[in-house]
């Protein structure tokens, strides 16, 4: 069942919470909402639920190319999973996930037999069957979550709706929940809106990004897309760490931060305009003597090297805070340590200018 969300704009009170958002999800696709606290993620998801309605006459959802906008949540067969686990306590993880099939009405009610079976069929496919007795306080917060799914799945929903459905959980488990979630989604194929702030989740679950910001969409693309090709400033910002070096452009120069590069600027009117270079950390490159770039000099003051890629904090001569990622390979080629004057370089740099002079 495919989604699509038509121009809809949404306030509370005078609080723009939505500005007219427009978002198609195809047919089993696992689509991120991402995007910063606040920026109109869950009251987009809920309005998909209908759980929330659009300003009135301000926009439209669509659900298998039929307008539902006016139709209540029930009749629009979409399973929620929220952040913090709606289980019900007073019952065991086996009747927390009947729940939805007891409450059918009679006529379309599988009988008790029909029930167990599809419990204990959902239960296995989240891999918790042996946990059917269980009460929710018994359990971990991870496997509440995956109970918490397999009860939303157990009315087969159209649409699958998830927000930040592993937000309260440690790092370790969030990742391998979202390597689980991603491997059901491909087996189950059900269409799927996943809200979550943590970028990296979101690039590594999701076939498509959508980046919210301020209750606007800023880019809508593929993991690959956002992070390499960011449609704007904010986009870039928002997914995977930047250095920022803020300054401006004048003539065919930026001025940024300790950077001085070649800019040529489209609306040159050669008054000053403010603007940053946003340089990924990988994109840094350090040599141990000026050799001609453009680059800066500066002074390692920290050096991480658990992990895939050695992270050097440095200080540029001219005040900066600056963050490099090294190959380990290159980094025992250079023999950095803490304290030694080095050359740091940009091989790739984007810059944002402001439409006002400086
Ligand atoms: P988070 O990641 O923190 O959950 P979010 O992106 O999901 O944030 P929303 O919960 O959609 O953001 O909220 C968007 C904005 O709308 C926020 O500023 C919020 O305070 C406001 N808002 C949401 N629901 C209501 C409400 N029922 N009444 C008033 N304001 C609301």
């Amino acid at each position: 069942m495919s989604i699509e969300v038509r121009h809809v704009s949404k306030h509370f009170g005078s609080f723009g919470a939505l500005c007219d958002v427009s978002l198609k999800v195809e047919t089993g696709e696992l689509v991120a909402l991402l995007g910063p606290s606040g920026s109109g993620k869950t009251t987009l998801l809920r309005i998909i639920a209908g759980l929330e309605v659009p300003d009135s006459g301000a926009g439209q959802i669509f659900l298998n190319d039929q307008d539902v906008t006016r139709r209540q949540a029930g009749a629009r067969r979409v399973g929620f999973v929220f952040q913090h686990y709606a289980l019900f306590r007073h019952m065991t993880v086996f009747e927390n996930v009947a729940f939805g099939l007891r409450v059918i009405a009679r006529k379309r009610r599988l009988p008790e037999t029909g029930i167990r079976e599809k419990v204990r069929a959902l239960l296995q496919l989240v891999q918790l069957d042996w946990l059917a007795d269980r009460y929710p306080a018994q359990l971990s917060g991870g496997q509440r979550q995956r109970i918490a799914l397999a009860r939303a799945l157990a009315i087969e929903p159209q649409v699958l709706l998830l927000d930040e459905p592993f937000g309260s959980l440690d790092a370790k488990t969030r990742q391998e929940l979202r390597r689980w979630l991603r491997r059901l989604h491909s087996e189950l194929k059900v269409t799927s809106i996943l809200v979550t702030h943590d970028q990296e989740e979101a690039l590594e679950v999701a076939s498509r990004v959508v980046l919210t910001n301020a209750g606007r969409i800023e880019q809508i693309g593929t993991p690959e897309e956002v992070f390499h090709h960011p449609a704007n400033e904010f986009v870039m910002n928002f997914v995977g760490y930047v250095n920022i070096f803020h300054g401006r452009v004048e003539g065919n120069k930026a001025f940024l931060g300790p950077l001085e590069i070649e800019y040529s600027d489209d609306q040159d009117t050669g008054a000053a305009r403010s603007a940053r270079g946003l340089v990924r950390p990988y994109d840094l490159e350090i040599e141990t003597r000026a050799n001609g770039k453009k680059g800066f000099p500066a002074t390692i003051g920290h050096i991480h090297v658990a992990g895939p890629q050695v992270r050097i904090d440095l200080t540029a001569d001219s005040g900066e805070t600056v963050h490099v990622d090294l190959s380990h390979e290159r980094f025992r080629l250079l023999n950095l340590v803490v304290g030694q004057h080095v050359f740091v370089s940009p091989r790739e740099i984007n810059v944002y200018v402001d439409t006002q002079k400086a």
